[in-house]
């Protein structure tokens, strides 16, 4: 084949470069810092001791002694690998007891893990619904949850930010699909605002529409316990599909999706995010079997996260700074354009409180932030220094009054 003549295609790498410089001008770029020691309220981080206020170790567990023991017990009797995907002959009995505990943990019938919540979200929404459904969608979902709607035929709507009335508008001329799912993040990462759980639920029921729940920031958070968004409804068993993930307050890394048994005998034989990737190494496992043990044996760990929670957000919105709608120990500062953000972050992280920058496309463009997560393994002394830190580089870039 002859080249075709006149064609002149930008070289990628030059291509990237463009974009990446573009993305710098604009303070859109991530500058990625570095730990350099256990994640936990204090820590080592690019060089320097910071009070960490920006990681979604909700319950202080990521460095948890009993954690550490059941990840080294785990590995002593299992090994470093499982050695295959679920389904051919990476199923360990950890895999199976794991499954079993959250499933009595989430008061379900039963359970199935993924390698993470975003291979939960990707593969399970890509495995219910097709060209004969329709998923209706709150606009500030989850990117993994955009993904997993972005990988099937399915028709899509999108509903106004937590509002019912809309989504009753969106569920209006939906009689010729099979099949209707309502998805919705449970907790909104970005915002740490609530869905309106029981409402959905209700009006789902009315429209026959299957409900989705992202409870990713829910667990170990909200509810009973910490058992999650629907325990906090009181809609336990009403939702069809509750998904959720170890990566946070659990403290290690997997996604999972709880409810029926046959739902999660459908999942393990459709998901290809299930079948076609190896299944988590037995320290996993084991560590994240002994996260839903603490946390229902010492019910003081959520305690001390809304206690904390309740501390510190009175305390950003006694000093004068936007947190949005937040009812969450997600507690976002919202000061407007890309570049406020970072050098509010910079000013902070120089203070030694290390938070992190969100901008756009992550958030609206005039809507940047600082996002901060206290955990329950902060002391009120750091939370004061936090405090004391933001007022001060709140005044100095003239955020405050
Ligand atoms: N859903 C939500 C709402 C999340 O915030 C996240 C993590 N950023 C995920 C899903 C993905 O979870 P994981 O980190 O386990 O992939």
């Amino acid at each position: 084949m002859s080249p075709q003549s006149g064609l002149q295609r930008e070289p990628l790498l030059e291509a990237l470069r463009n974009e990446l410089n573009q993305l710098d001008k604009e303070e859109l770029l991530w500058r990625i810092r570095t730990l350099e020691s256990p994640s936990a309220p204090h820590a080592r981080v690019d060089g320097r001791n910071v009070l960490v206020l920006c990681s979604n170790n909700y319950l202080g567990l990521c460095n948890h002694p009993k954690m550490k023991q059941a990840a080294i017990a785990a590995t002593r009797r299992f090994g470093a690998g499982s050695g295959s995907v679920r389904v051919i002959a990476g199923t360990m009995s950890l895999h199976v007891k794991l499954e079993q505990v959250l499933a009595r943990f989430k008061k379900a019938e039963s359970s199935i893990t993924f390698q993470s919540g975003f291979a939960a979200n990707a593969g399970t929404i890509a495995s219910l619904v097709d060209e004969r459904d329709i998923v209706i969608s709150d606009e500030l979902n989850h990117g993994s949850i955009i993904d997993g709607c972005r990988l099937t035929k399915a028709e899509r709507r999108v509903y106004k930010h937590r509002d019912v009335g809309d989504l009753e508008r969106q569920l209006q001329g939906t009689a010729q699909y099979r099949r209707v799912m309502i998805i919705t993040d449970g907790v909104f990462s970005m915002d740490g605002d609530i869905a309106p759980l029981d409402a959905i639920v209700k009006v789902a029921r009315e429209h026959q529409a299957v409900v989705y729940v992202d409870d990713a920031h829910g667990d170990g958070v909200l509810g009973e316990n910490g058992r999650g968004i629907s325990s906090h409804f009181h809609v336990e068993g009403e939702v069809d599909i509750e998904m959720g993930t170890f990566s946070k307050a659990f403290g290690s890394v997997g996604g999972y999706v709880v409810g029926s048994k046959d739902l999660c005998t459908y999942l393990q034989n459709k998901v290809r995010t299930y079948l076609l990737s190896g299944s988590h190494p037995p320290a996993v496992a084991g560590a994240c079997i002994a996260a839903l043990q603490l946390v229902q044996r010492q019910p003081s760990l959520v305690r001390r996260l809304w206690e904390n929670t309740r501390y510190f957000k009175r305390g950003l919105q006694e000093l004068g700074f936007d947190t949005g709608n937040s009812e969450t120990p997600i507690t976002p500062v919202i000061v407007g354009e890309s570049g406020k953000a970072r050098k509010l972050a910079d000013t902070l992280f120089r203070m030694g409180v290390f938070v992190q920058p969100t901008v756009y496309p992550i958030v609206a463009r005039d809507r940047a932030r600082v996002r901060t997560i206290v955990t329950s393994a902060h002391t009120q002394r750091d939370l004061d220094k936090a405090l004391q830190a933001f007022g001060k580089a709140g005044r100095e870039l003239r955020l405050l009054n």
